[in-house]
């Protein structure tokens, strides 16, 4: 019997660095989903050229955003593993974990899902997980492959979600902010402030160690 105590979200990504939108959805969603999130720093990311931040650093911010939220936390297995970070090998391994009966919920942005189709077996992470995907502002309607997906296995509910442990789509609305890592990284080379969209730890560590501003 799954009484919901071990369901666990995971929210993927680079990064580079941390900001409020990362925190924000995964607020939403734990909230939403009464349920932990993981926060899964990639390796090398298979879909963007490269990171400015050390995986360290990048660890080390994330490390410091989620610090005082007990519903957060983060993994390193993606790090720990080297090479490219493929998701469905990272819910395989929690999976793994956690064994058939708790929920797993994948969390992704908008922009990251309308890239679905280039994903390593993107068709089978349903089979370990659901996928919980938050609308950004920067929406386009989905192509016909994921127009197909969503016949397929979208649900409207979360009581519908929460009725098997992977396997279901599900969007969320309105719960994106309007910020990217791209652009506090912009803000910090052309020397604007980024501190309304970063943890004012994660602020500091980055003035610290002079991160982003030749990038
Ligand atoms: P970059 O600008 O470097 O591409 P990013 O801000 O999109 O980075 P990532 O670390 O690549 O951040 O994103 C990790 C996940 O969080 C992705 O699924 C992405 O869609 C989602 N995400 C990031 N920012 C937001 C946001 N403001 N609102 C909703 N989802 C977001």
């Amino acid at each position: 019997m799954n009484d919901g105590s071990l369901d666990l979200a995971i929210l993927g990504g680079t990064f580079d660095p941390v900001h409020s939108g990362h925190l924000q959805i995964a607020r939403v969603v734990s909230e939403l989903l009464s349920t932990r999130v993981c926060c899964v720093p990639s390796n090398i990311p298979p879909h963007k050229s490269s990171t400015i931040a050390t995986p360290d650093q990048r660890l080390t911010m994330l490390r410091l955003a989620v610090s005082e939220d007990p519903k957060l936390d983060v993994d390193d297995l993606e790090l720990k593993r080297g090479d490219r970070s493929y998701t469905l090998e990272t819910l395989k391994d929690f999976r793994r974990r956690l064994g058939p009966s708790p929920r797993l919920y994948f969390i992704l942005g908008m922009d990251a899902y309308l890239s679905l189709p280039s994903w390593l077996g993107w068709q089978q992470l349903l089979d370990y997980a659901h996928l919980v995907v938050c609308r950004r502002e920067t929406d386009q309607a989905s192509a016909p492959l994921l127009l197909a997906f969503e016949r397929s296995h979208q649900v409207k509910t979360t009581g519908m979600l929460k009725s098997s442990a992977h396997g279901r789509l599900f969007f969320v609305d309105n719960t994106a902010l309007a910020v990217s890592s791209t652009e506090i990284r912009q803000r910090i080379k052309n020397k604007c402030d980024p501190s309304a969209f970063l943890d004012p730890a994660v602020h500091a560590y980055i003035l610290q160690e002079q991160l982003y501003a030749a990038s």
